[in-house]
């Protein structure tokens, strides 16, 4: 059996007034998932428990068939291991954001305009980075340069109780409200306070402004953590897989489980991302020997934090056209049984332009299992309708890898 899981980081969403009060999944033309739907077992899964921070790392640890509040133990961690930098115990990992704040007097008016700095390139990121790192680096204290905005910071010896905020929850923000709290808050309120006066005045930002770009003008930390400790999958499940993600924090994930890192080229993150070539990817890990793929695209989650309502409606359409499409026509050629999951992580409303704890609609598609075809397509109410709760995101796995359609 064949085992491919398609999520859409983010898919999931609220009626939207712009969409005539459809959700961007029900206004999204998708025959192609919708025709999983009709056929496959339909219905929501909570992926983040109700007192968890429904984030990329909690959701998709769930989904991967891992229970966050036994195993999640922050989100940089992850991302670093994908960036191999080695953590030893004593070694406390955090986000470093490279992020646009608005200008005015103090820091603690700025307002924070984008939390990717216009998804500024990774190359002009590395020698802000480096430059910071010149500047702000101690014996304990080191910085590594990662994709576009997306960096990491390590801090030997570390505390752990901190109070620090993702900055796409408080974009339109002024960030006075949102400093770090916590035991050694200081260090980090003026390491981000002397980030911006280091990066105000930077060539590379006077050549992004001059180019109509925003400026990286402060790093942003957050998401502290430590190294987690995760039982491999193939033990828990006794099947090799791979994943397939532009994000470090997916790929990092896919690497604490022992899943091969499958490279696409051309994947990004965004709606310019490779998406045939990630279904051609799962299609060839699957012929050489892997029985079990984990797509992630990252591009819905994007939109939903930019407030890009065509936009997310057209992830989702590209998603539907170029991964599932060739998915299910690759896996009815490869002539084995198989199985595919489709499903967002978690909801990321264009409304709240950030993350929710709702349960999200999942499909379990198993062409084996022969099923008269329902009238119903895939979204967050065809999916309620169809009154198969998952109350407990991480039993998902089980019921997906397992051999029955239970619900
Ligand atoms: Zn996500």
């Amino acid at each position: 059996m064949k085992y491919v899981v398609v999520l859409g980081d983010g898919m999931a969403d609220y009626p939207v007034e712009q969409l005539g009060g459809k959700t961007p999944l029900q206004a999204a033309k998708k025959p192609n998932i919708d025709a999983l739907a009709r056929e496959g077992l339909l219905g929501l899964v909570k992926t983040v428990p109700d007192d968890m921070a429904p984030g990329s790392d909690t959701a998709n640890l769930a989904v991967l068939g891992y229970d966050p509040r036994k195993y999640y133990s922050g989100r940089s961690p992850f991302e670093a291991i994908s960036m191999n930098v080695e953590l030893a115990e004593e070694d406390v990992t955090f986000r470093c954001n490279l992020v646009t704040l608005s200008d005015h007097d103090t820091y603690e008016q700025r307002v924070m305009v984008d939390h990717s700095a216009d998804e500024i390139s990774s190359e002009e990121a590395r020698i802000l980075i480096e430059d910071l790192s010149k500047q702000l680096s101690t014996d304990e204290i080191r910085f590594f340069p990662g994709v576009s905005y997306r960096h990491l910071m390590v801090w030997h010896n570390a505390p752990l109780d901190w109070h620090l905020t993702p900055p796409h929850d408080i974009l339109g923000q002024a960030v006075g409200q949102h400093l770090p709290g916590g035991a050694r808050a200081e260090v980090v309120e003026a390491m981000m306070k002397k980030s911006a006066a280091i990066l105000d005045n930077h060539p590379v930002n006077k050549k992004r402004i001059a180019r109509g770009l925003r400026p990286a003008n402060s790093a942003w930390i957050w998401g502290e953590g430590k190294k987690p400790d995760l039982p491999a999958f193939y033990d828990k499940y006794k099947i090799r897989g791979g994943v397939i993600s532009a994000v470090d924090l997916i790929k990092g994930l896919g690497a604490c489980a022992g899943l091969t890192p499958l490279h696409v080229e051309g994947a990004t993150g965004n709606l310019q991302t490779n998406f045939r070539g990630k279904a051609d990817a799962a299609l060839a890990a699957l012929r050489d020997g892997l029985d079990f793929v984990y797509i992630h695209i990252e591009a819905p989650d994007e939109c939903g934090h930019r407030q890009e309502v065509e936009n997310k409606v057209k992830a989702i359409e590209l998603i539907d056209e170029l991964v599932v499409k060739p998915l299910v026509a690759g896996l009815q050629e490869l002539g084995e049984p198989y199985k595919i999951m489709v499903l967002p992580d978690h909801a990321t409303p264009l409304s709240l332009r950030t993350h929710t704890t709702d349960p999200v609609p999942f499909i379990i598609y198993d062409p084996g299992a022969k099923k008269e075809p329902l009238q119903q397509s895939y979204d967050e109410a065809s999916a309620a309708d169809a009154g198969n709760y998952i109350g407990e995101g991480y039993t998902l796995m089980d019921i997906f890898l397992g051999s029955g359609q239970e619900g």
